[in-house]
């Protein structure tokens, strides 16, 4: 078993956001949200490293991640007093390094050589879209240039970067998702973030959709793409940090989320998905005699699916159906034996 990863977030929002990403309302929430002071920095990485058994001989899989806004838009003496501020925590060795979320244009050279002096060894890119008709209607203000250009000066500097992608928004569509996705690959990403676009209030999409100009993917269609696009990253070894957004204050009583697919538990609908395609074409010829279906261990949960969903499926067809988990199997191989 891998050991267990810890990531230490620091919530550093923009004093202003000066863009207008059409689905956000972050810039209104961050203009009121207050920049944690150096010692609040220090403190939480204290508080955090406090809560972590056996923290000293954990170091190596303990992170620093530099969150909120774009972290490479701060003003720079500002972001070198954050990084600054944890950098005994990176020399003592009782953190292994830092990462940070930004803008694909709030990245140069002299910015790839802060994060280099500083220990920085993951940087995420909002790429969203490197359709330049979906960046532009969705008020982005950055190019799949931008991104390029980023990925290039992040590489020239040896800096691993993520890139993360969203679906459904403006001018999209499954094929340019599914292209933004084979470019995060070519590009050589490490990591992805995929989060399909929801109307938040407050949001200038919210205007588009309440007028009929914008219509939201359905949970459906946003859970098939997913799962194809999370299929597709894993073949080419990109890490899927995340599928969906938070559950956020106000989703769950419908004050802030309009419209949109979100699901509190989103990842495993695409789970679900996934192993529903992969037993679909297993499964559909076999005679309907008793079925027994073999997984990697721990994956039976996600075979068998949300509230049982494929299992409810596969019953449907075959009159009895069990899933067993196989030490010998990995990642999504699976068995299948009739009698
Ligand atoms: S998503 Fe766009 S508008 Fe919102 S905080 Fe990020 S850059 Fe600013």
């Amino acid at each position: 078993m891998s050991p267990k990863h810890y990531n230490i977030p620091i919530f550093i929002p923009e004093a202003a956001c000066p863009h207008r990403c059409i689905f956000c309302n972050q810039y209104l929430i961050t203009e009121k949200a207050k920049q944690p002071s150096i010692a609040e920095v220090v403190t939480i990485v204290e508080t955090y490293l406090s809560t972590i058994p056996d923290a000293v001989n954990q170091a190596k899989n303990i992170e620093i991640a530099f969150f909120g806004g774009s972290f490479t838009g701060l003003p720079l003496p500002l972001m070198e007093s954050y990084l600054q501020a944890v950098q005994p925590f990176i020399n003592e060795h009782r953190v292994q390094s830092i990462r940070c979320s930004t803008r694909p244009d709030y990245i140069n050279e002299k910015i790839c050589d802060l994060l280099q002096h500083y220990h920085v060894e993951m940087v995420e890119l909002g790429a969203q879209s490197f359709d330049d008709e979906v960046l532009k209607q969705s008020g982005r203000g950055h190019t799949s240039d931008n991104t390029k250009n980023a990925v290039q000066l992040l590489q020239a500097k040896n800096i691993p970067f993520g890139l993360q992608m969203m679906t459904g928004l403006p001018a999209d569509s499954p094929e340019k998702s599914l292209a933004t996705a084979m470019e995060i690959i070519r590009l050589g990403a490490s990591n992805t973030r995929i989060y399909p676009c929801l109307v938040i209030k407050n949001t200038a999409l919210e205007q588009l959709f309440v007028n009929g100009k914008f219509r939201t993917q359905t949970l459906e269609e946003a859970v098939a793409l997913c799962a194809e696009l999370v299929v597709l990253f894993e073949k080419s070894s990109v890490t899927v940090l995340r599928v969906g957004l938070h559950r956020s204050e106000g989703f769950d009583d419908g004050t802030t989320l309009i419209s949109g697919p979100y699901h509190p538990q989103f990842k495993e609908l695409v789970e679900t998905k996934i192993w529903r395609n992969l037993l679909e074409k297993a499964v559909i010829h076999l005679p309907k005699n008793e079925l027994t279906i073999a997984v990697p261990f721990g994956k039976a949960v996600s075979a068998i699916g949300f509230q049982k969903e494929n299992r409810l499926w596969l019953e449907k067809m075959f009159p009895i159906v069990h899933f067993i988990e196989d030490n010998q199997l990995k990642d999504r191989m699976f068995k299948v034996n009739i009698v």
